[in-house]
């Protein structure tokens, strides 16, 4: 799909007109905001979460508690800042206790994810923890199979990450946290050589190549790679 489909899609500040007020589930009668999602609404990479924390509900912004300052930390690692990237989550409203979100909220409330994925238009998606993968890749497995890899899914490529929260938690998880981070900055190198030997006209396969294992070959386990 090429950028000219974006003249048909809404804005995000159409898509905020919608979300402003929603009630089409029951968590509009525990949440104190709506939290619709932050960025460069031009982003290259995507960042998909759950649902709004206390804090997130509280500040009407992604991510800005513990798992938000990690998060941030991370983005070192993939050569990426804060500001370059947009964050949304698979559900505008804050779960009471911060429990799983369910089923029909999911259903209801991603009507607006995938418009705002539509408006930014990003190469790249990255989900954070089981819920927004699960949504992305439409599939059933959890994220400790699907991490660690790149996934083709449409016109996306994407990374599936533990959820920073999931991190906090439990700490051996941080050094695989680093790994998928760095697995990012890769692809995101190999993208930008890419668009240079494109420029100039060359086409030749890139060392470490993220997409492939080390003999050159393709894990099956990913959809879509050829
Ligand atoms: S979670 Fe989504 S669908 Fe439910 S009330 Fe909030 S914005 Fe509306």
């Amino acid at each position: 799909m090429g950028r000219w489909y974006q003249f048909m899609n809404k804005s995000l500040s159409e898509i905020w007109t919608e979300v402003d007020g929603c009630k089409r589930c029951q968590l509009c009668e525990t949440r104190t905001t709506i939290v619709f999602g932050v960025g460069n609404p031009n982003a290259e990479v995507m960042f998909i979460g759950e649902a709004p924390g206390k804090q997130e509900d509280l500040g009407a912004e992604p991510f800005i508690g513990a798992a938000g300052k990690y998060l941030n930390s991370l983005l070192n690692l993939a050569g990426l800042k804060r500001e370059e990237i947009y964050i949304a989550n698979i559900l505008k409203c804050r779960p009471p206790q911060n429990r799983n979100p369910l089923p029909e909220e999911i259903e209801v409330c991603t009507t607006f994810l995938r418009d705002q994925v539509r408006a930014i238009n990003p190469d790249i998606l990255v989900t954070l923890g089981n819920f927004a993968t699960r949504f992305i890749l439409k599939t059933d497995r959890g994220i400790t199979g699907l991490r660690g890899q790149v996934h083709l899914t449409g016109r996306f490529s994407v990374v599936p990450i533990f959820h920073p929260a999931a991190a906090i938690y439990d700490p051996s998880k941080r050094p695989i946290m680093e790994q998928d981070f760095l697995l990012l900055g890769r692809l995101l190198a190999k993208r930008q050589e890419e668009k240079s030997r494109r420029l100039t006209g060359e086409s030749v396969r890139v060392a470490g190549d993220p997409m492939h294992d080390g003999n050159g070959e393709c894990d099956q386990r990913r959809t879509g790679c050829q």
